[in-house]
């Protein structure tokens, strides 16, 4: 594996490789790699016979109270990670290769940004959209895989691409979670024992969710309050949002149809740490 810190140097290995006829494969990441990474690194040897694993903490994506700077980073053990897992070459720009000074374009994507975590992290998406370009521009690639644990994430990129015109593929991996159905993030390293024994109470609530709905619930109210009513049981949660919506507009109807696939959205911070997570289920 390779380890490439420079845009230019990128660039010109990738078009040597794509003037070879191969195809390229980008996964996109902020490291700290977990199983989740990683099942993503795997999925992207099925598409193409280069894999580029990008690892930046993007500090655009982050707003200003957030944990930019306490992010868990661990160059070292990335980088022999992703070489166990085959990846042709790790891009690890440093900040100022990425923002320059007198850096001042941004890409803001309209529609899915302006609820949920594009409300609750004002500019977060801002920043996501801007860097996945430049990754994107950066590493050419024919295929990228983003995860479905950043639902609305990957519903941007998907928008991003369609209207930038982006000639790449957009796969979403499903999520990767601990024996205890926490899914797994690099955050989870906050917790503490105590919040790590409550952290898989979300993937419980949401399961409250899909069950609700596979016996017909279909009042988007009452598939919200079951999983609200579970979180609200532990009173060491504290509830960002919770959301059941359709997976491919985020749209929020009074009550979903037979067929359409919902996505429950959860937000919760468990002391200082704030977790994500979600579950897909399709109405019958
Ligand atoms: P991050 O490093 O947290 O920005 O994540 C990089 C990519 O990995 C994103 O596309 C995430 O959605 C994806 N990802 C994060 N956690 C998981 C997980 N538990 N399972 C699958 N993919 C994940």
């Amino acid at each position: 594996m390779v380890v490439v810190e420079k845009v230019k140097e990128m660039q010109k290995i990738i078009d040597s490789h794509r003037s070879e006829g191969k195809r390229i494969v980008c996964v996109p990441t902020m490291g700290y790699f977990h199983k989740g990474h990683l099942s993503l690194m795997e999925l992207a040897r099925e598409y193409g016979e280069i894999v580029v694993t990008t690892l930046f903490v993007n500090p655009t994506q982050f707003g200003p109270n957030e944990d930019f700077e306490r992010y868990p980073r661990n160059f070292q053990r990335d980088f022999e990670l992703a070489q166990s897992f085959g990846i042709d070459y790790l891009f690890a720009p440093k900040i100022e290769e990425m923002y320059p000074d007198n850096f001042y374009t941004k890409v803001i994507v309209g529609k899915f940004t302006d609820k949920f975590e594009g409300v609750k992290r004002p500019g977060h998406f801002d920043g996501v959209a801007t860097v996945v370009t430049k990754l994107f521009n950066a590493t050419k690639p024919d295929v990228a895989i983003f995860g479905q644990k950043d639902f609305q994430q990957a519903l941007v990129i998907k928008q991003l691409v369609k209207e930038l015109l982006f000639d790449i593929k957009i796969i979403v991996a499903p999520i990767v979670r601990e024996a205890d159905g926490l899914a797994m993030s690099s955050r989870n390293v906050y917790l503490s024992e105590e919040e790590r024994k409550l952290a898989p109470r979300i993937f419980e609530a949401l399961n409250l969710g899909i069950k609700a709905v596979q016996n017909g619930e279909r009042r988007r109210k009452q598939i919200n309050s079951i999983v609200l009513q579970h979180l609200r049981q532990f009173r060491e949660f504290f509830i960002d949002y919770v959301a059941a919506v359709d997976s491919e507009t985020l749209d929020e109807p009074e009550e979903f149809s037979p067929g359409q696939t919902v996505v429950i959205l959860v937000a919760v911070y468990l002391g200082k740490t704030r977790l994500i997570d979600n579950v897909l289920v399709t109405v019958p």
